[in-house]
């Protein structure tokens, strides 16, 4: 059996040996609990992971007392709404967040009073109508969320302008960057935005790590997540679990030093693929091709469903649509830009890793030639 090539990064990210090797050295021997700060064992945990919340800080230009560590983007992303709403508050999401946004947010809005949920649109390219985000909240007591980039599209949203029309109208911004973070660089102070979701393991760290970072401005005004324990100043009760966010950290600083040779290195191996079968008639890709992560391909073959490619190329793991909305016959991001069900149907999510080789990119291209020609003829000559 020949091995698996992996293609679902943006699912989940291939761990970096580098955030493996700090993971194992933790749980082996600095395994301690820190916040048993009365024996040697509790205290070497305590400074991993103080130094844990330094490396992330640095690398995001984050200010160290805001970044609370938590189980990952969805906790965080329903932190962050649960926390800051009140009555009469209205919030405004993208209609492309991601269903850790949306759920909650529908959900909270119901349970409170005068609260209301807004949609913002997107344009049929999957960028953000700014003009549209600024009706909806002009004049409101408002809440917003977007994403930094897409999940299914990858399109990168101009967060710097939607934080200058939430200033300019007194409202709170929360940005989800779990797709963001050590792909593009990511400066949250320069962002301007009051609220930061990331996931450590959208970029190389072990899946249940994450962090809400908070300007400090809010820090003393959030609402603790959990309580029951005092842990990160009291706002994320449980005890912490050192080994996941030295992972986390190590994968960023390592995914942050590389970070532009991997992403014009992966640039190159996405835009070979899309050459290598764009002469396939029906070929076709969805959204906006510049202002998007390097590693995303989203398209297929009008005809040929890519539940069916995927079922007969089993050795090529990537994901129909998105990876992250589990059983979904249908894409709301791509329903929100307009695209035709036939059209969704046949989109393949390709999400290329850092470990993603020429090699596994030139096989893609040969099987997909192979599928789409045997499971409809007439497409390929
Ligand atoms: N937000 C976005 C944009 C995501 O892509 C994901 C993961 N698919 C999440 C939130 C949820 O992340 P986690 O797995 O860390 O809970």
């Amino acid at each position: 059996m020949t091995s698996a090539i992996y293609l679902d990064a943006q699912g989940t990210e291939r761990p970096r040996p580098e955030a493996v090797a700090a993971i194992n050295q933790c749980l082996t021997t600095d395994f301690g609990n820190p916040s048993a700060t009365v024996h040697k064992t509790g205290q070497q945990s305590l400074s991993i992971l103080e130094a844990a919340r330094e490396t992330i800080a640095e690398a995001l230009n984050a200010p160290i007392d805001g970044i609370v560590f938590c189980s990952g983007a969805t906790e965080a992303n329903n932190w962050a709404l649960q926390s800051f709403f009140r009555e009469n508050t209205k919030l405004v999401a993208s209609a492309i967040e991601h269903k850790s946004v949306l759920e909650p947010g529908a959900r909270i809005c119901k349970r409170t009073e005068g609260a209301s949920f807004d949609i913002c649109r997107v344009t049929s390219a999957g960028l953000i109508d700014l003009q549209d985000l600024e009706r909806r909240i002009e004049g409101e007591n408002a809440i917003v969320s977007v994403m930094y980039a897409n999940n299914e599209i990858g399109t990168i949203q101009p967060i710097k302008a939607v934080a200058a029309i939430c200033k300019k109208h007194g409202a709170l911004l929360h940005v989800d960057a779990a797709q963001t973070v050590g792909k593009i660089p990511v400066d949250f102070t320069d962002l301007g935005a009051d609220m930061m979701t990331i996931s450590g393991h959208k970029f190389g760290g072990p899946v249940g790590s994450g962090a809400l970072i908070l300007n400090p401005a809010l820090v003393e005004a959030i609402d603790p997540m959990i309580i029951g324990g005092g842990q990160e100043a009291g706002l994320r009760a449980g005890t912490i679990p050192v080994a996941m966010i030295a992972g986390m950290a190590t994968a960023l600083e390592t995914a942050i030093e590389e970070l532009e040779a991997t992403s014009d290195r992966i640039r190159t191996l996405r835009d070979h693929l899309i050459e290598g079968v764009r002469d396939i008639p029906s070929f076709f890709l969805n959204g906006d091709m510049d202002q998007r992560l390097t590693c995303n391909f989203s398209g297929g073959f009008l005809g040929v469903d890519a539940a069916l490619i995927m079922r007969r190329l089993p050795n090529f793991h990537f994901s129909a649509g998105s990876a992250c909305t589990t059983g979904a016959a249908t894409s709301h991001v791509l329903e929100a830009m307009g695209i035709p069900r036939p059209q969704q149907k046949a989109t393949m999510r390709i999400s290329l890793s850092w470990a993603t080789t020429e090699a596994d990119i030139d096989q893609l291209i040969t099987q997909l030639r192979a599928t789409v020609s045997s499971a409809s003829p007439r497409l390929v000559a």
